[in-house]
């Protein structure tokens, strides 16, 4: 199958080829023509599956025939980063179909407020928004979405896991009851499938491999003392052999503490979590995406959406507690296709955790020997993982006691 198979418009057609994309991915195959037919869609899909695409091409290709003049798509996902790169591969997408888009988030100051609002009464096509905000502008009477065609709930696990269920439910009081609408989901759990039941109409359901890593990731595991990970990280990052690096920690603290000691051994790293001004985590990944910066560190809020191509090394310092949060990390290399590799350090204490993951994945990680030269790995005792027996492997216990490194919901109020 090709691109030219879905008999796009010439101006999307050319985004398309402008974008790089040759072939359609799994998700795009399926839930494309569906979309076409104007068909509400319920799509389970993670990031780095070429979802966001799933969706935007057929909105794009109908659009571009009905000559809007008022907002006719509107596009909710949870965080401002994943916001502002929809809102990018819209532009990229839609550049040669004259086709206009504006991102809406909170955070930042009065004048970004300022900028938002008078972007909206220049009644864009596309309007990609994180919840709290776009109430914010529906309740202010700045915004009317009265014309609607289109909307899109992408990401729809993640803004429940963030409180915004009232927030969704608020906002579609604001559409038009006939509408196309599109929910992209990472999984699958109960409340999704409730909160679908309320909002779509006879939605087709797309299923892509739920909760399996790309193909493409080779992954290994080191084990480790607690104080043999920074050294371990440093070698790695000082082999040479990776040009753009990841790596997560599960707090902040560990972040800051990391990112001070791989600084203090030479190396170009920054740090991205909730502490840091928007600004300049943009500038951050900025600096990341044009390959200035090689190495990135961050909790959790950098596995979802980050949108960067060419990662090839994703290193876990620690093991996620929520096995899906791992697929969620290690998705961030390997990207549509490529190829990449994701190192996780597991200690005596995350044994538990990482059988957790062996399980959902289904597979034993290949286990790699510690350099000699930073002392012995620990000898770990036999590990029996009978508790998660008969576990469910999309996540129906993923909400579990609070998480404790969820970015926080941007414009809520
Ligand atoms: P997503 O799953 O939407 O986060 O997309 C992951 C990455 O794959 C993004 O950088 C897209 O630009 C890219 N992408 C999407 N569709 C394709 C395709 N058919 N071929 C190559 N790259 C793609």
């Amino acid at each position: 199958m090709t691109f030219n198979d879905f008999n796009f418009n010439e101006g999307l057609a050319e985004g398309v080829r402008s974008m790089g994309y040759k072939t359609p991915t799994a998700i795009q195959q399926q839930a494309i023509p569906v979309i076409m037919q104007g068909k509400d869609v319920i799509a389970c899909a993670q990031t780095g599956t070429g979802k966001t695409a799933s969706y935007l091409l057929p909105v794009l290709n109908n659009i571009h025939h009905t000559d809007q003049t008022q907002i006719s798509t509107l596009i909710l996902g949870p965080t401002r980063e994943l916001v502002q790169q929809i809102d990018q591969q819209v532009e990229g997408l839609a550049y040669f179909a004259g086709i206009s888009s504006l991102a809406v988030f909170g955070g930042g100051d009065g004048i970004a407020y300022e900028q938002q609002r008078k972007g909206i009464l220049n009644k864009v096509d596309i309007l990609i928004a994180t919840p709290g905000r776009l109430i914010s502008f529906l309740t202010s009477g700045a915004l009317k979405l009265d014309h609607l065609q289109y909307f899109v709930l992408d990401e729809a696990d993640r803004m429940l896991d963030m409180g915004f269920y009232s927030d969704i439910m608020k906002i579609i009081t604001y559409l038009p009851k006939k509408r196309q609408t599109l929910l992209f989901s990472a999984t699958m759990p109960p409340k999704i499938r409730t909160l679908a039941r309320s909002i779509l109409h006879e939605p087709e359901q797309i299923n892509i491999a739920i909760s399996q890593p790309a193909q493409g990731i080779l992954q290994q595991i080191y084990k480790v003392h607690d104080e043999q990970k920074t050294p371990l990280i440093a070698t790695l990052l000082k082999s040479g052999q990776f040009a753009s690096s990841i790596i997560f920690a599960s707090t902040k603290e560990k972040v800051k503490a990391l990112t001070k000691d791989l600084k203090a051994a030479g190396l170009n790293v920054d740090a991205f979590h909730s502490d840091i001004e928007q600004r300049e985590r943009e500038e951050i990944l900025l600096h990341f995406k044009n390959r200035q910066l090689p190495v990135i560190i961050g909790t959790d809020a950098l596995s979802r959406g980050i949108d960067v191509e060419g990662i090839d090394l994703v290193i876990n310092y620690d093991v996620p507690g929520d096995p899906e949060d791992y697929i969620h990390r290690i998705g961030r290399t390997a990207r549509a296709a490529t190829t990449g590799t994701a190192i996780t350090l597991v200690n005596e204490r995350d044994q538990r955790r990482l059988a957790n993951i062996q399980q959902l994945i289904d597979k034993q990680i290949e286990e790699v020997s510690l350099p000699p030269e930073l002392g012995e790995a620990p000898k770990f005792k036999p590990h029996s993982n009978t508790r998660n027996k008969g576990r469910r492997p999309t996540g129906q216990n993923r909400n579990k006691g609070k998480k404790p490194n969820r970015p926080k919901p941007s414009g809520t109020k």
